[in-house]
């Protein structure tokens, strides 16, 4: 995700301005200056004192959703090195993401097509993975899964992150059969390849979003859930203003509920993501994607493993299933 000058850096700003927002925009400011060694703060690591501040809580804690297999895929991912659009790594990992979705018995449809871009024609491949519900409509799950075009970026948290909570989130639902179908979408082609514009951006979601207007699935989407930057150990997550707001306040209330304000913020920040595709198609979604501005490795090849954090990853991952539970149960 990007659009770091025009769009996310005012709206960023204006959200340091509002009263509410004025302590905790400080408060991330500092979190990102601090060494990559310093511990999350009290409140964040409270609940779980025995354990160090990275370490994920057992599974049972977090309904069912393991972090160490979660940061594993996450470890996995860059060991690839560099997976921009077009590239011999991305291969490798659109295996890798294939293979694994099989083991879990997964059902998965795949759709390779060429993109235009500023550097020109790259292949492409979206990975669907569709778990079938008894009623019609679908609640769709996304991440992208390419990284950034830029000598030595391995995207750990860019890309690398939400594509292994899609992963483990994929491991927990595809045995399930729930009220509605769960479809869990893997992009190509987030990043732009030059710079970020409505035509060099987002080729993934763009292309699914075209294919389910034309083929009719697109109005059979009942929630689109998007994960981006979700693995930061000091990632804090604010309400995307562009996102529905009722989808937004959903996530936030079970974030709530499972005791992670201190990282669920109610600050809003702005910012164009593979949500925008099915936005401007009519289908309510939302973005969960962390204050990156201020994380201090965004898009630089400072985005390493070292910055990820199993424990973040469980939690954003508990969200996610229990909000799959609460939209399952509407
Ligand atoms: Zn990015």
């Amino acid at each position: 995700m990007i659009s770091f000058s025009r769009i996310i850096l005012p709206t960023a700003v204006f959200a340091c301005l509002v009263p509410t927002g004025l302590t905790g925009c400080k408060a991330t400011g500092n979190d990102s200056n601090g060494a990559a060694t310093q511990p999350l703060p009290i409140s964040a690591a409270a609940s779980a004192p025995p354990q160090t501040a990275d370490e994920a809580p057992p599974p049972e804690k977090t309904g069912g959703f393991d972090g160490k297999r979660a940061f594993a895929h996450v470890a996995k991912q860059v060991s690839f090195g560099p997976r921009p659009s077009g590239s011999q790594a991305i291969v490798q990992l659109q295996d890798y993401l294939q293979t694994e979705l099989k083991a879990y018995g997964c059902s998965t449809e795949t759709d390779s097509f060429g993109a235009d871009t500023p550097v020109g024609r790259l292949a492409m491949k979206n990975i669907l993975v569709k778990i079938p519900g008894e009623n019609p409509g679908v609640i769709l799950l996304a991440t992208h899964y390419d990284t950034l075009l830029k000598d030595n970026f391995v995207g750990a948290d860019d890309g690398g992150s939400s594509t292994a909570l899609m992963l483990e989130l994929a491991r927990l639902l595809c045995g399930q059969h729930g009220k509605y179908a769960i479809w869990i979408a893997f992009f190509d082609g987030e990043e732009a390849m030059k710079q970020w514009s409505a035509n060099d951006s987002r080729y993934g979601s763009r292309q699914m979003a075209a294919r389910f207007a034309a083929g009719g699935d697109i109005k059979k989407i009942r929630a689109f859930l998007l994960a981006d930057i979700v693995g930061g150990r000091k990632a804090r997550f604010l309400r995307e203003s562009s996102s529905t707001p009722a989808l937004i306040d959903l996530v936030w209330n079970t974030a709530a509920k499972l005791g992670y304000s201190a990282i669920f913020l109610n600050n809003s920040t702005s910012a164009e993501d593979d949500h925008d595709s099915f936005l401007k198609r009519g289908v309510p979604a939302m973005d969960v994607i962390a204050d990156f501005m201020n994380n201090g490795y965004w898009h630089t090849p400072q985005d390493s493993l070292d910055k990820i954090s199993p424990r973040t990853l469980a939690m954003v991952g508990h969200v996610f299933l229990e909000s799959v539970n609460q939209l399952q149960s509407k």
